[in-house]
């Protein structure tokens, strides 16, 4: 088992399987000229499959693929089936933008997957293209309901508010939980990857941030009252409107620090493990599994090095950050 110097037991791997994405939204990464990592540095599907039986025999228990995009990746598929068939390994989950799942989410399920994060920030085709800067939003339904049919569940919704941009849809976005067993839940955005101007028609860095206060307060007519979190639902508050099928979660990385319950490490796309989202401390295991060596001892290491506690609005603004997209969001 792996238990931190504060206690807290760490039994939960996001890994990000690419830096690489079919779309580029606006807080995430620039419009034009990203420069992916060379693919000879992102490990491979067998490697990533070997980090995470040293994961399991640490105690590692659930496993969340994201990225990037992780249903670009051409192994998805062979990927999820070695992680779900460890010893040890409980639950795989993975984080999309559906683009690509309408066709995937019935494999996916087959090859191991018990459920899907969808990130949806717009119920406008517009202005869901115009943040996405591409994206198809009847894709996201088609994926939704693939994945539904496909019994991947709970699914929730993860929704970046921006003031300015998509603010005005909390009520939307909370009303899709009266008719549909949905977790939808609202993410404050964070100063980190692409925190530059997103160009033009969209709000200034200073302009976007809207506190999970704010937003309850724009749900007030919606009697929310407390609810029991869906499996999984880490750090959010969640709610539930009387009777309605689905919650609606509040996740609060700047105002409400979850730093306390934090149980997990994090795997960037090229083998770094990392301690903390924010703090930019990483552990390289790459050359160890090049080179067949144990990795037990660097997941000790990560372990060790975990925080306390980070302070968002100190850490972040120095410029060398790397982008949500290799880290994994
Ligand atoms: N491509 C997949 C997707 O979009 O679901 C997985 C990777 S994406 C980096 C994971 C999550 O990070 C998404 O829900 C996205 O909205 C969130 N994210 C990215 N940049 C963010 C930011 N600056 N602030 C808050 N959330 C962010
Ligand atoms: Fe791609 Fe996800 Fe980032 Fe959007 S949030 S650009 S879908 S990695």
């Amino acid at each position: 088992m792996f238990i931190d110097p504060f206690g807290r037991a760490v039994n939960y791997l996001r890994i990000s399987l690419t830096d690489r994405c079919n779309l580029r939204c606006v807080y995430c990464m620039p419009g034009e000229g990203v420069q992916w990592q060379p693919r000879a540095d992102q490990l491979s599907a067998a490697e990533i499959v070997r980090v995470v039986e040293a994961a399991a025999e640490g105690g590692v228990s659930r496993v969340r693929l994201t990225g990037g995009e992780p249903l670009v990746h051409p192994h998805i598929i062979e990927i999820v089936r070695g992680i779900a068939s460890i010893k040890g390994i409980e639950e795989v989950s993975l984080t999309t933008n559906a683009m690509l799942l309408e066709s995937l989410a019935q494999p996916l399920a087959d090859a191991g997957l018990k459920r899907v994060n969808i990130s949806l920030d717009s119920l406008d085709a517009a202005k869901f293209k115009r943040i996405t800067r591409g994206g198809d939003l009847t894709r996201v339904w088609k994926g939704i309901a693939a994945a539904e049919h496909a019994h991947l569940s709970p699914l929730k919704l993860n929704t970046v508010i921006v003031s300015g941009l998509n603010a005005d849809e909390l009520p939307a976005f909370a009303r899709l939980t009266m008719e549909n067993n949905w977790h939808v839940r609202f993410i404050e955005v964070m100063p980190i990857g692409n925190a530059q101007d997103w160009g033009e028609g969209f709000p200034s860095l200073g302009e976007r941030y809207v506190s999970v206060q704010e937003m309850r307060s724009a749900l007030a007519t919606f009697d929310l009252r407390p609810a029991t979190s869906p499996q999984g639902n880490g750090p959010a508050r969640t709610y539930r409107i009387p009777n309605a099928l689905g919650t609606i979660g509040f996740i609060s990385p700047l105002g409400e620090h979850f730093c306390q319950h934090c149980n997990r490490l994090r795997l960037t796309s090229d083998g770094k493990l990392r301690s903390c989202l924010v703090i930019p401390a990483e552990v390289s295991l790459r050359d160890a599994v090049r080179s067949g060596k144990s990795i037990e001892e660097f997941f000790q290491q990560a372990v060790a090095q975990k925080p306390e506690h980070h302070d968002m609005l100190i850490a972040v603004p120095t410029g060398s950050q790397r982008g949500m997209s290799q880290i994994g969001g």
